[in-house]
């Protein structure tokens, strides 16, 4: 097995870094400082984690340019979108940094004792997986509940993505918690399936491929051991006839095409009702062909690179074959010569239930439109896919708009706007998409034990 990864910039192909795995050794001394800190990190008062919660906060938002340079130059995504990433860590910080004794209070229970009441108590170390599309945020959402719970984090992060880990690491000493709070480990798979197996890890939690989290699921499933998976998506964004197709075709190529297109709740299968179908498809294709392409630290650049040359050759497979079974290539769908793994903004019309542009995630700037007949035909084209994490119905009555939303089966649905994450929300997914919810109260409660104490 390699010793060592080596990270590159998609944009150039040029290599960055080098990380040593870590060998059999070094990493059970990670696991026994991290049990260790977890003793000493559970008794302490939420005001003294919160008040380093927010020290993390404050070096996350002050740092924000030079995270944001760090995620773009690992993995390719527009530099102002990478340090508005930054700034929302430092948010979801803050936020829990506020709630998390709230959330976590205990609550009496009416019963016939004299005392009865749920207290809810950090598991233990949680190993977290991450992915590459949001270094930063994927990582924080998990890191700051379940430290504010009096947990402690372990990262095995994505490989190339080492350089985030290793800065996201840093914060959390600078802000002053003990070495052992939030560690990441360079592990591949095998060492990892080791780690997820270890006692002293008390949970896992994943974001990434349904590929990831079933291998992934399945090891803490066999180890007894309470696992989130937060995984991809293939949702729906549903154009209903009474639109405002302004914003429509606006807020569509933003959603399908931010983060260069890899974003778990992108909007890729595009359902649109019959009579606005071709106006919708006619004026989307103008404005994603006219999107920039390009060096993600030049300001005027829309779509970057995708994250790894490998990556990018998933997609265009993908669309070939999406071709091959019908779909009308609208515009891109060709790999550009030169460095980097550049991909063009691509739409596919014509796209039929059944095929690979409807089943399956593509993760990069290319949309999928399929016509629906008429309202239920477009809910039940929504509904006919094995993910579910998040969707979005336009039309200009609010009210319809909620109506549509409440028969998707998705983790969440927006009416008038795109998908995204917000603290106070929860946030994951249904079938393929995963279980579990990150953010919000039960972004807290993920990995605690609700504890029942009956006093006689
Ligand atoms: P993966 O889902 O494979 O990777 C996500 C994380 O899981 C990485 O840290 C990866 O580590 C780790 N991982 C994967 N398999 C295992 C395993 N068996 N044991 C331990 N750790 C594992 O993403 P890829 O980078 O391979 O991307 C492939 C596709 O996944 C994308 O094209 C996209 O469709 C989807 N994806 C979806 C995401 C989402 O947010 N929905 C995020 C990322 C990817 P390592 O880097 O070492 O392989």
């Amino acid at each position: 097995r390699p010793d060592s990864v080596t990270t590159r910039n998609p944009a150039t192909g040029e290599t960055l870094d080098t990380y040593r795995r870590l060998t059999d050794d070094e990493t059970d001394a990670a696991l026994d400082r991290a049990a260790e800190a977890f003793e000493a990190h559970r008794q302490t008062p939420f005001a003294v984690r919160a008040e380093a919660m927010r020290r993390a906060a404050d070096l996350l938002d002050e740092g924000a340019e030079v995270h944001g340079a760090l995620m773009t130059r690992e993995m390719g995504k527009p530099l102002d979108q990478a340090v508005a990433e930054a700034r929302k860590c430092a948010w979801v910080c803050r936020y829990y940094a506020e709630h998390a004794e709230g959330f976590l209070q205990d609550e009496p229970r009416e019963t016939d004792a004299t005392r009865s009441f749920v207290a809810y108590e950090p598991l233990g170390p949680v190993l977290a997986v991450m992915p590459w599309n949001f270094p930063y945020w994927q990582t924080l959402r998990f890191a700051a509940p379940t430290i504010m719970a009096g947990g402690v984090g372990l990262l095995k992060h994505a490989d190339n993505v080492l350089g985030c880990a290793e800065a996201m690491v840093d914060v959390f000493r600078q802000a002053g918690f003990d070495d052992g709070v939030f560690q990441w480990l360079n592990l591949d798979h095998e060492a990892t399936a080791r780690v997820i197996a270890d006692d002293r890890v008390r949970a896992v939690t994943l974001t990434g491929s349904s590929r990831a989290g079933r291998s992934v699921g399945s090891q803490a499933g066999q180890a007894l051991k309470p696992s989130l998976l937060e995984l991809g998506g293939s949702d729906a964004f549903v154009v209903l006839a009474d639109a405002d197709l302004d914003r429509a075709v606006e807020v569509g190529v933003a959603a399908r095409t931010q983060n260069n297109g890899q974003s778990c709740i992108a909007a890729k299968r595009f359902i649109l009702e019959a009579p606005i179908a071709d106006e919708y498809t006619a004026r989307f294709v103008e404005r994603m062909e006219a999107l920039t392409v390009g060096d993600p630290t030049d300001p005027d650049t829309d779509l970057g690179p995708l994250a790894r040359e490998d990556l990018r050759a998933g997609v265009h497979d993908q669309v070939e074959r999406a071709a091959a079974e019908g779909a009308r290539v609208l515009c891109g769908g060709t790999v550009p010569d030169g460095p980097g793994a550049y991909y063009p903004p691509t739409v596919l019309g014509g796209v039929g239930e059944g095929t690979v542009a409807f089943e399956e995630e593509i993760f990069g700037p290319v949309a999928s439109l399929t016509v629906a007949q008429d309202q239920d035909d477009a809910v039940r084209l929504a509904n006919a896919t094995r993910f579910g994490l998040g969707g979005s119905v336009w039309t200009r009555s609010r009210e319809r708009g909620e109506r549509v939303a409440r028969r998707i089966r998705s983790g969440a649905v927006f009416v008038n706007e795109m998908t995204k994450s917000h603290p106070n929300l929860p946030f994951g997914g249904v079938g393929d998409s995963g279980y579990g919810r990150e953010l919000g109260r039960p972004g807290i409660r993920a990995f605690v034990n609700e504890k029942t104490v009956w006093v006689e």
